[in-house]
């Protein structure tokens, strides 16, 4: 209970009902989960009946590393994950009373828009787009297609509802899901199915959820199934750092707690541990005009700190070097405010509404010789040579993926050519069989020139006997043999330099396949945690085994946390993690808040979804300045780029806001160096004494 304050204790030591913690940003929420991991296992629950629940992979596997501080090894056991791995989970071991296959593979988002355009019929990328959007909507409300047809307001939504029909049709043909059935198709198990239901509840003991509220409906229904009548469960949440509306999360979720659930215990956090009060009060006048779901405070006693600043900038090239000029000075400053201790570069952010921003800071970054890393940009797993990879991995995992079928055959090049694929592709959707069966059908060659014939068969074979080599591979080293030689079978470090023209650009893919290929067979051996977080134990494992996880992975950019070096990331991207100097950069009318359409200035009247969405922009602006701990500056350029014309730009209206009582408030200035030295002196006898007592300990 050490750390934890009176407020904190009650959340973790509240272990036999529901219970919801709803606090301001920094207020220790998340710490409440870690703590109560370890309550829990104290009290007797075994780790693996914990499932702590959070919105990324990396914010799991931070949370396990927490959990791993306070309670050592055990922490391996506790199921700590995203919503979606939690369901690929349920459905590797419950799919099959769905039809689904134990290896079934998950799509990401380019071989959704890809299946869209052939089911709906077109070629325009844009349009498929715009159906995925609707249709993850759709499935995130709960609505399967006929539903979807029959609430449709339009012959537009009509029309999507079909294309949806025949979309579904196709993935269960290819044995895959997207990202919304993760969540979608375990609640249909476990409504659906009450032994699956009954195996699940028994399973849980215990069920927490990190912000809270970012879930969306299906989510909550999730939540609500798993935990059954006891209600066992504790969420934690902020009302006002709800900002994936666009994605489907509801504060919804938040109002139904009390009356699903009327035995919930609610409690409230106010001290703030982050940040300093100045940059508190920044944030709290801020997120002021937004109305309250549930009336908050929030305080914090690590003194006034430094001023927020605010940065006018000329264009984005003069924000960049101004941002560059601030990292270099804070750190070779003397200032007794920063403190020897926040100097490294990991201690700097610089966040932003939009990934493209993040493109001229990159290269002042650069040229000043500062090391950096873009998280919630394009994530390793996106690049092109991983994602040949994992398509081959896919194939052998389930044969019947078609669009990984595709990226295989095609990469590297194998002499089968666009016809031959184009009549394997229509002879399989006239007998309903996937390429892969499709390929060895009898009745194939009557529509086939022999030559191609010749050359699909050779493939097939190959991808059989991978696939059985995989299943008989096992350990790190025994995975490693078998990368190595694949690669030098398919000629693939010769695909990367033949399709490259900078013989560096090849060089840098061919590093990534390597750094990959070793990560994966560390996995074999067991050694590394597993980033979707779902399962970590210490097992050998198959290389089928870890094939069969990793078209989940979205990034593995935990093996990043370590290093010292200043982020880059979007404000949607920085959700729940803190930084000693964070600067938000970009904020100008347009972009944060974003450009709302009818949104006429503050005075005349706006429409509902206008208004909603500033109120949304408004909460990405607070989760921004909450980020920081120690000093904040927030700049704007007066100019900024349209197309390739440069116009005038305006600060944002959260400047102004932001800045409201900011100079009245200011102390004095010696005062604060004063309450900081102290600050400082009694930290440094804390860690002398600290050092002392471990010395003195046998
Ligand atoms: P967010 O809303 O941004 O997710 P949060 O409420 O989850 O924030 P945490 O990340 O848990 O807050 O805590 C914020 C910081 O305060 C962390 O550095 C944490 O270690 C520290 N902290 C939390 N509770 C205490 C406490 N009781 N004593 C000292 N430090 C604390
Ligand atoms: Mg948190």
């Amino acid at each position: 209970m050490s750390g934890l304050n009176l407020a904190q204790q009650e959340a973790v030591n509240y272990l036999h009902g529901p219970c919801l913690v709803l606090a301001g940003a920094g207020s220790g929420k998340t710490r409440v989960i870690t703590h109560k991991i370890a309550r829990l296992i104290q009290s007797g629950l075994a780790p693996q009946r914990i499932a702590a629940i959070t919105f990324t992979n990396k914010a799991a596997a931070e949370m396990r590393e927490r959990a791993k501080g306070l309670i050592g090894r055990d922490a391996n056991k506790v199921v700590v994950c995203t919503f979606h791995a939690l369901g690929v989970r349920m459905m590797r071991e419950d799919g099959a009373v769905l039809g689904l296959k134990p290896a079934f593979s998950i799509l990401d988002s380019d071989d959704v828009t890809k299946i869209l355009k052939d089911a709906g019929g077109t070629t325009d990328a844009a349009t498929a787009r715009i159906w995925q959007w609707t249709i993850s909507k759709w499935k995130n409300m709960g609505l399967n297609a006929a539903q979807a047809e029959a609430q449709a307001a339009d012959d537009n939504e009509r029309i999507t509802a079909r294309i949806m029909a025949r979309y579904e049709e196709r993935l269960t043909a290819y044995q895959s899901v997207d990202f919304d059935d993760l969540i979608g198709m375990p609640l249909k198990l476990l409504r659906e199915h009450e032994a699956v239901r009954a195996k699940w509840q028994a399973a849980l003991g215990h069920v927490l959820v990190d912000e809270y509220q970012d879930t969306n409906a299906t989510q909550y229904e999730v939540l609500k199934a798993l935990v059954g009548q006891r209600g066992r469960f504790t969420a934690v949440g902020d009302d006002d750092q709800s900002i994936y509306g666009w994605r489907g999360a509801t504060l919804d979720n938040l109002r139904k707690l009390p009356v699903d659930f009327p035995t919930l215990k609610v409690i409230k956090l106010e001290q703030n541990y982050r940040s300093t009060s100045a940059i508190l009060r920044a944030a709290n006048n801020v997120i002021g005009p937004n109305p309250k779901l549930f009336p908050k405070t929030l305080f914090s006693e690590l003194g006034e700190g430094e001023p927020v600043r605010v940065v006018d900038a000329d264009n984005e090239q003069h924000e960049a070097e101004r941002a560059v000029a601030r990292i270099q000075s804070l750190r070779s400053s003397e200032s007794v405010t920063q403190g020897p201790q926040f100097k490294e570069f990991r201690d700097f952010a610089i966040l932003y509404r939009a990934n493209h921003q993040a493109r001229v800071f990159e290269q002042a970054l650069r040229k000043a010789q500062i090391p950096y890393k873009v998280s919630g940009g394009q994530s390793f797993f996106d690049r092109a040579e991983i994602k040949d990879l994992c398509g081959w991995f896919r194939l052998w995992v389930n044969n019947d993926d078609d669009p990984a079928f595709l990226r295989a055959v095609t990469t590297p090049k194998r002499g089968i050519g666009h016809t031959t694929l184009a009549s394997l592709g229509t002879f399989a959707s006239q007998y309903k069989l996937s390429l892969f069966e499709a390929l060895f059908s009898p009745s194939l060659p009557s529509v086939m020139a022999r030559r191609g014939m010749e050359g699909l068969h050779e493939f097939g074979r190959y991808i059989n006997d991978l696939e059985y080599r995989a299943r008989r591979t096992l350990g790190a080293e025994d995975a490693r043999a078998f990368l190595n030689d694949w690669l030098k079978e398919i000629e693939y470090q010769k695909h990367l330099y033949d399709g490259e023209d900078s013989e560096q650009a090849a060089a840098s893919r061919w590093t990534n396949v390597m750094e990959f290929c070793d990560w994966m067979a560390q996995r074999c051996g067991g050694q590394a945690s597993d980033p979707s977080g779902a399962t970590i134990d210490s097992e050998t494992k198959s290389l089928l085994e870890v094939a069969q996880t990793i078209s989940l992975l979205s990034t593995i950019s935990e093996r990043e946390q370590d290093q010292n070096v200043v982020t880059l990331s979007t404000l949607h991207a920085s959700k729940g993690l803190e930084w000693p100097h964070v600067m938000l950069i970009g904020v100008n009318e347009g972009l944060l808040p974003f450009k709302l359409e009818d949104d006429g200035g503050r005075q005349q009247k706006v429409s509902d979804d206008t208004l909603q969405r500033l109120q949304e922009e408004r909460r990405l602006m607070y989760v921004g300045i909450t980020r920081a701990q120690r000093s904040l500056a927030v700049s704007w350029t007066k100019r900024r780029k349209q197309g390739r014309e440069m116009v005038p730009a305006q600060p944002s209206r959260f400047i102004a806001e932001m800045a409201l009582d900011q100079k009245t408030a200011r102390e004095d200035p010696r005062e604060k160096l004063k309450a900081l030295r102290a600050e400082f002196a009694r930290k440094a006898q804390q860690s002398a004494a600290a050092a002392a007592a471990a010395q003195a300990a046998p």
